[in-house]
C-alpha cells in the first residue's frame, strides 16, 4: 500500500517533469507548426519562422502552460483567452508584413500576437482594455527584450492616434462592425485584419485603396467579445 503511494508519487513528479521540460515544449512547438498551421495552408516563411521563435508557452499561465501548444484557445484569467496558434498564424499572414512597418493591434491579452508582430516588423502598438491584463503583457514583454512594442491600457474603439496612420492593424476581439477610428488610422494601401460579428463572426481583412474600403471574409471564426470602455469598467 505504502510502496503503491510512493511509486504513485514519483510517477506524477516524472510525468509533471516530463510534461513541462524544454525539449518537451520544442518538440510540441515544432509539431504544432507543422499539424496545425502549415498543413492548413499557411506558408508566409517569415511567419513560420515567428512561430518557431516565440515560445508560447511562456505567455500562458501555470496552471494551462502543459497544453500550451494544443490546437485550441486557453485561458488567461480576467474571462480572456490567448487565441488558437493557427488563428495568430493566418491573421498575421495576412497583414503581409515585410518588416518596416508601424503595426497597431487591438486585444494585447497575454501579449503572444503582439511579440510575433514584433519578430515581423518594426513597430507594434498595442492596445488592452483590462489593466491587469495590459500590464502583466507589458512587463513579461520586456523582459523578453522586445524593444519595438509599446502597450498601452486603453479602449482600442479609439484607435491610437498620436501614432497613425499605421501600415497594418489587427484586432483580435470582436466588434459588432468596424470602428470607423481604426480604418481612418490606417495608411494608403495597409491592411486591417478583424474578426467582425457577435454570435457569429467573420474574419475580415480590409484593405485601404485610394480611400476607399475593399474588404474580404476569410473564414468563420469565434473571439471575445470587443468590450466598451463602460463594460470593462464594470466589470471591477
Ligand atoms: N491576442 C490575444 C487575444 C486576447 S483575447 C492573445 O492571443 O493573448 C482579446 C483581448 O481583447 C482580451 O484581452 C480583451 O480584454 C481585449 N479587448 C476587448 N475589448 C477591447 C477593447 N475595446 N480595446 C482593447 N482591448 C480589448
Amino acid at each position: 500500500m505504502r510502496l503503491n503511494r510512493i511509486l504513485l508519487v514519483i510517477t506524477g513528479l516524472f510525468l509533471l517533469g516530463a510534461g513541462y521540460s524544454e525539449e518537451r515544449f520544442y518538440m510540441r512547438k515544432e509539431n504544432m507548426i507543422n499539424s496545425q498551421i502549415k498543413a492548413r495552408g499557411v506558408t508566409n516563411e517569415r511567419v513560420l519562422k515567428a512561430m518557431h521563435k516565440v515560445e508560447r508557452h511562456l505567455f500562458v499561465p501555470p496552471m494551462y502552460r502543459h497544453l500550451s501548444y494544443g490546437d485550441h484557445p486557453l485561458p488567461i484569467g480576467e474571462d480572456q483567452t490567448i487565441s488558437q496558434p493557427y488563428i495568430v498564424a493566418l491573421m498575421t499572414e495576412l497583414l503581409e508584413l515585410k518588416g518596416g512597418e508601424k503595426v497597431l493591434e487591438i486585444g494585447t491579452g497575454s501579449g503572444y500576437q503582439t511579440a510575433i508582430l514584433a519578430e515581423l516588423a518594426k513597430e507594434v502598438y498595442a492596445i488592452e482594455i483590462l489593466e491587469p491584463l495590459a500590464e502583466r503583457s507589458q512587463k513579461l514583454l520586456k523582459e523578453l527584450g522586445y524593444e519595438n512594442i509599446k502597450v498601452k491600457h486603453g479602449d482600442g474603439f479609439l484607435g491610437w492616434p498620436e501614432y497613425a496612420p499605421f501600415d497594418a492593424i489587427i484586432v483580435t476581439c470582436a466588434p459588432k462592425a468596424v470602428p470607423p477610428a481604426l480604418f481612418e488610422q490606417l495608411a494608403e494601401g495597409g491592411s486591417l485584419v478583424i474578426p467582425v460579428g457577435t454570435y457569429w463572426q467573420e474574419l475580415k481583412r480590409l484593405k485601404k485603396i485610394q480611400g476607399k474600403i475593399t474588404s474580404k471574409s476569410i473564414i468563420p471564426v469565434r473571439f471575445v467579445p470587443m468590450l466598451r470602455d463602460k463594460e470593462s469598467k464594470k466589470r471591477f
